[in-house]
């Protein structure tokens, strides 16, 4: 990546986050780090409708792993994601098949029932608390924001802890129906208590459709917001990641923010796409943020 290249086409920035271990001098590179923090505490501050969107890098603190960064699961397991391509037209041939197969292996991404949210989720929480986020459009599946506190988050690609009706789309808490118990008994796969469909679980397979709640409630806040901050996504599934591109063609006529907060540049900070990048962690990042906030607010 050209730094030069991306200056050119209206870049505006890009920082790591030191590691301030030992050092008693901060380098360049920190101090445009903390401006960037600033001036997104202050964008935030004066933004009228401010939306988040995640992936799977705000949760990798949490211990889970993400799947395209360096660690990722289909980084080190292309198998894993051929498979996955898969699940949705194994599921569609036969649900009580791929149900029991669901069941009797483990997750991918472990048991996620155990996992905690991290100072990044808390510190998304934090600013929708204090009226400056809106809402959070997030990839994961891991239910970690609304652990977090988030009240208004949109599950783009489903929720881990849901059950979705695959003819009447209704979703109902996995809680609500024991699969163990189910599989034992031979009665898999779940129903729907409404129309007796076959349910699978929320979350979006490979190839199957966005649920037209979520698509359409995220395509509109995508819209309408003046500010989107984008954490720990490489931008690299679709139609997700067609969100930022819609608010920076909004953005032409009125002005929309588009801040990057991530480990690695993606192809946002490429082509442009987002105003600036602050190169780091979102466990680290985010809770400086709401900290430059709170000096501004209190
Ligand atoms: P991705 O794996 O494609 O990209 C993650 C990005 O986050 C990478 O650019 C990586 O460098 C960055 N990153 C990793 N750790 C970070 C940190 N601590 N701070 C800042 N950045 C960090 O993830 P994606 O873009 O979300 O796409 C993957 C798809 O897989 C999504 O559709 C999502 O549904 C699913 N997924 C979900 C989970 C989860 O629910 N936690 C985990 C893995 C994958
Ligand atoms: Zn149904």
């Amino acid at each position: 990546m050209e730094i030069n290249k991306l200056l050119c086409r209206g870049y505006q920035g890009i920082a790591r986050v030191p590691d301030l271990s030992g050092l008693s001098q901060w380098t360049e590179e920190d101090k445009k780090m903390e401006d960037l923090i600033q001036r997104t505490a202050e964008q935030l501050i004066k933004s009228k409708h401010a939306i988040t969107l995640t992936g799977a890098g705000i949760s990798t603190e949490s211990g889970i792993r993400d799947f395209r960064g360096p660690d990722g699961i289909w980084t080190k397991n292309p198998e894993a994601e051929r498979k996955a391509y898969q699940s949705y037209a194994r599921f569609q041939e036969n649900p009580k098949e791929f149900w029991i197969e669901t069941i009797s292996s483990a997750s991918l991404l472990g048991d996620l029932a155990k996992v905690a949210p991290n100072p990044g989720h808390v510190a998304l929480a934090e600013l929708e608390k204090r009226g400056l986020l809106k809402c959070v459009v997030t990839q994961n599946i891991d239910n970690l924001h609304q652990k977090a506190g988030s009240k208004r988050v949109l599950d783009y690609h489903g929720n881990i802890s849901l059950l979705r009706c695959f003819s009447c789309d209704t979703r109902y808490d996995r809680a609500e129906y024991d699969l163990d118990r189910l599989y034992k008994e031979d009665r898999l796969p779940p129903l729907c208590r409404k129309c007796n469909g076959v349910l699978k679980s929320d979350v979006v397979y490979f190839q199957e459709a966005i649920p037209s709640d979520v698509a359409q409630a995220s395509q509109e806040e995508a819209g309408k917001c003046d500010l989107m901050l984008i954490c720990g996504t490489s931008a690299a599934v679709y139609p997700f990641a067609y969100l930022p591109r819609m608010a920076r063609q909004r953005r032409q006529g009125k002005q929309t923010i588009i801040i990057e907060i991530n480990a690695d540049p993606t192809p946002l900070t490429e082509e442009g796409i987002s105003d600036y990048l602050i190169q780091g962690k979102t466990g680290i990042i985010l809770p400086k943020i709401v900290e430059e906030v709170k000096k501004r607010i209190s």
